[in-house]
């Protein structure tokens, strides 16, 4: 129960990786909140319906938030969606859906946690859900990708930002997870894998775990890849 009496937010926590990660704070005795366009079928989290590209809804969150607990101690930036296409093909609004999801979402998201925690004397911390994709060069995955990668770059400044206010601003870069999604994965040989397999959410909410404990305050900054060893070995190959 290492996280008991601590308030955490999770963001898509209605399913895939985020429900497993609201599941594993919520075993460790946290308080859940999740963040979801859609109700999570755990009955024992809160839920608070928020659509993330929407600044109305984020407004409304984090006031429930300060209103109902009057502390946050972790928000997990989960929420995302995934778009791959012919770049030629990508118009405005497909760049601002992906961009507004998955990138502006961590940015008022963050800004709003962190008003609650700076108040708070242990501060606090966020954990943002990047992407091997980010930095795996592959084509026809432009907005995708720039969404991701600019995670890494918000999740740096947030870092020496924040320090001051004891909140700390890690990203986590997951590769294959078995998802809602995971039909498409079963297409993926996992003997090609070095893992001889695709991560389970399980894997991404054990390193949120990691990185949130207080105990390990001193990282701060970083992205943890959580891929299996699949990143390193598409390098060694090419
Ligand atoms: P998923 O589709 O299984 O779950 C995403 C959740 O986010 C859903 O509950 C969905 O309702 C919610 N969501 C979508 N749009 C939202 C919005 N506008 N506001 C609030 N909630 C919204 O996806 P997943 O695989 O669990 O992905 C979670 C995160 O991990 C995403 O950011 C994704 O980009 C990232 N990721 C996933 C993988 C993978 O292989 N599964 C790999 C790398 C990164």
């Amino acid at each position: 129960m290492r996280y008991q009496d601590k308030v955490v937010v999770v963001t898509g926590g209605a399913n895939g990786i985020g429900k497993a990660i609201a599941k594993a704070y919520q075993e460790e005795g946290a308080t859940v909140i999740v963040a979801d366009i859609v109700k999570p079928s755990e009955e024992s989290v809160h839920f608070y319906k928020t659509d993330v590209s929407n600044p109305s809804d984020i407004n409304r969150l984090f006031a429930y938030i300060k209103e109902q607990y009057d502390q946050l101690d972790i928000l997990i930036n989960n929420a995302g969606i995934s778009s791959f296409g012919d770049f030629y093909d990508i118009s405005l609004e497909e760049w601002d859906r992906v961009l507004n999801t998955n990138l502006r979402s961590v940015f008022l998201c963050s800004q709003q946690a962190a008003r609650i925690m700076r108040q708070q004397a242990n501060g606090g911390s966020l954990v943002h859900i990047a992407s091997t994709r980010a930095f795996m060069s592959e084509a026809n995955t432009e907005s995708y990708a720039a969404s991701k990668g600019g995670i890494f770059a918000l999740t740096h400044a947030l870092a020496m930002t924040l320090q001051e206010d004891h909140i700390t601003s890690n990203a986590i870069s997951p590769g294959w997870i078995q998802n809602t999604n995971y039909e498409k994965l079963r297409e993926i040989d996992h003997e090609q894998h070095p893992s001889k397999r695709v991560g389970k959410p399980e894997d991404v909410a054990r390193a949120c775990l990691f990185l949130t404990d207080p105990a390990n305050n001193f990282i701060n900054g970083e992205n943890f890849v959580i891929d299996g060893g699949m990143t390193r070995k598409m390098i060694y190959e090419h």
